[in-house]
């Protein structure tokens, strides 16, 4: 299994409903590493630059509109990196199928999501293939924002020290 990074993005839908942790839980089952993270404002540049591939179809401005959260009254979102073996199948599977109404019921897109005004609200982006995942991860975050798999797994492993919820 390749060793993969790919870049999960939480939804201005799924934030305005109060799902982050939901998701986050269900991320947190896959085994991999989070490499990066963070809570970000997101312009209709960044918005169009990351769903470039899509610009002509019919549900493009929608897509714009739902990203940078004005469809939703919120003006962020949330970006991760994972990273570990095959991270970026397994992340694809944990988020189901893009239209809600087709996902898997016990995927995050089929438990959560629905399809309103001809936008699918479905929770989370999700990279697709290694090529997508290089280049969003670059678009969303400067190298010095990412922990190297080497320090991630470090501190995976590494005990807290002096934390009171850890102490004996
Ligand atoms: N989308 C939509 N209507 C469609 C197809 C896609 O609203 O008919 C939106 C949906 O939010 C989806 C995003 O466009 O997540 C990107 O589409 P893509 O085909 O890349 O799906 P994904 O990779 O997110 O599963
Ligand atoms: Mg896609």
């Amino acid at each position: 299994m390749a060793d993969e990074a790919t870049l999960v993005l939480i939804k201005p839908d799924a934030i305005a409903r109060g799902l982050t942790g939901a998701v986050l839980t269900r991320l947190d089952q896959l085994g991999l590493r989070v490499v990066g993270a963070k809570a970000l404002r997101v312009s209709r540049r960044l918005a169009t630059e990351h769903y470039q591939a899509l610009r002509g179809r019919p549900f493009f401005e929608g897509l714009v509109t739902h990203l940078t959260g004005q469809l939703h009254g919120v003006d962020y979102v949330l970006a991760f990196v994972y990273a570990g073996p095959d991270a970026i199948a397994k992340v694809r599977q944990a988020a189901g199928a893009t239209d809600p109404e087709q996902a898997d019921p016990a995927s995050l897109r089929g438990a959560f999501g629905r399809n309103t005004a001809g936008v699918m609200e479905n929770i989370l982006h999700a990279s697709s293939d290694a090529r997508e995942a290089e280049r969003e991860i670059a678009l969303w975050f400067r190298p010095d924002e990412l922990l190297s798999p080497q320090q991630a797994a470090k501190r995976a492993t590494t005990q807290p020290a002096g934390v009171p919820c850890c102490r004996a």
